[in-house]
């Protein structure tokens, strides 16, 4: 059984002595006397940093030893140093003991169970079994930070099986031998659970906790939250977005959401107006078409749906029509529609004679050619 040192979250660096080395695929698994080096459980992942000179490439716990697996072999009985890489352990230990508290206070003010917790590349999430609305959850945000702000203890320890059972915390198991609790508070006030994982000494140690968005979640909540420098990387990513979008806008950060509005009614109303404009083009294009049986008609701005509504308001006095719209470059968007002839058979033709793609039903379809309006207009000339 490995001592560990992780205990005390703030333990960095320690000696060991080297007690078995042994080949593990293309590593060396090392166990040591002692090790700070957590090996991963309870959501949180294994530390990284290094033996001696070397790095240490992944972790694993066997029984209640505790293998560190190198690149190369370390000789049995020297004495190593090793180094956990301070700042990815700080961002977890800030994350896992920000859930504690929150955990602790969604179980104290709501009596809500934390029923799951996983730690992302991205953040943290935390599943509730229970609802609350965005207010409750801004008040026991507010509540953790004040708490981070008194800078409590949070201590680790192993209770007497008889000691166990009086006690009150979250994730009871049913084991009641070496039950490791984390308490924080200076008498485990503010929370108290069982957890294998290290944690920062202090509460004020993990900076702050935000919480972010919440979605219903199988019948609970489920949380995205981050905590001390991860969440102030995010403060940093939302400060740059929100400056970025206040400069595009010409206002100050605090006023973008009232300047978004204003844009989003823009788009609106330039909407409504293309459409009546659109509406007006189609007008002007189907009022000189009674008495032809087919027709092409070529508006090269119009969307695929802008050409679609022409090449209706054409088929309602014509019984053939194709519609473009594009340019000579970037060749054109076309919809074929008829009453007369099979569009699919002509869609193949018009492929076969100027390349392109594209398919639909028999009364209508719709593709593009990578030709000149030119070829187009010849090749319609040409079949009709
Ligand atoms: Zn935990």
């Amino acid at each position: 059984m490995t001592e560990r040192l992780y205990d005390n979250g703030s333990c960095l660096t320690f000696t060991a002595t080297v007690l078995s080395c042994t080949p593990d695929g293309d590593a060396w698994a090392i166990e040591l006397d002692r090790t700070a080096f957590f090996p991963g459980g309870g959501g949180q992942a294994a530390d990284s940093g290094w033996l001696g000179e070397n790095p240490v490439i992944g972790m694993r716990e066997v029984g209640g030893t505790i293998l560190h697996l190198l690149g190369r072999p370390l000789t049995v009985g020297e004495t190593v140093r090793g180094e956990i890489e301070a700042e990815p352990r700080l961002r977890r230990m800030q994350s896992h003991s920000g859930e504690h508290i929150l955990s602790g206070l969604f179980w104290r003010e709501h009596g809500l169970s934390n029923i799951g917790f996983h730690m992302g590349s991205e953040d943290v999430t935390l599943d509730l079994d229970g609802q609350l609305d965005r207010e409750q959850l801004l008040r026991i945000e507010k509540m953790a930070n004040l708490i981070i702000a008194r800078n409590l203890p949070i201590t680790v320890s192993y209770p007497t099986p008889d000691a166990l059972a009086a006690l009150d915390y979250r994730s009871k198991l049913d084991l009641t031998e070496n039950v490791r609790i984390v308490s924080i508070g200076e008498a485990g006030e503010i929370d108290r659970c069982a957890c294998c994982a290290p944690h920062v000494t202090r509460t004020g140690e993990i900076g702050m906790i935000k919480m972010l968005d919440f979605i219903h979640y199988k019948g609970g909540l489920r949380i995205h939250m981050l905590c001390g420098l991860d969440a102030l990387e995010d403060y940093h990513r939302k400060y740059c977005a929100v400056s970025s979008i206040a400069n595009a806008l010409s206002v100050k950060p605090g006023q973008v959401v009232d300047a978004v509005a204003r844009l989003e009614e823009e788009i609106s109303v330039g909407k409504a107006e293309r459409s009546a404009l659109c509406g007006r083009l189609i007008d002007l294009h189907t009022a000189a078409l009674p008495g032809q049986d087919n027709v092409i008609l070529c508006e090269p701005l119009f969307t695929p749906n802008e050409l679609r509504r022409l090449a209706n308001a054409a088929l309602e006095r014509v019984k053939t029509v194709l519609a473009i719209a594009g340019n000579d470059a970037g060749g054109y968007f076309y919809i074929l529609g008829s009453s007369a002839i099979d569009c699919r058979a002509m869609s193949r033709e018009l492929h076969a004679a100027l390349g392109g793609k594209g398919g639909g039903s028999s009364t209508m379809t719709q593709g593009h050619i990578p030709a000149a309006q030119s070829a187009i207009t010849a090749w319609w000339a040409g079949t009709h």
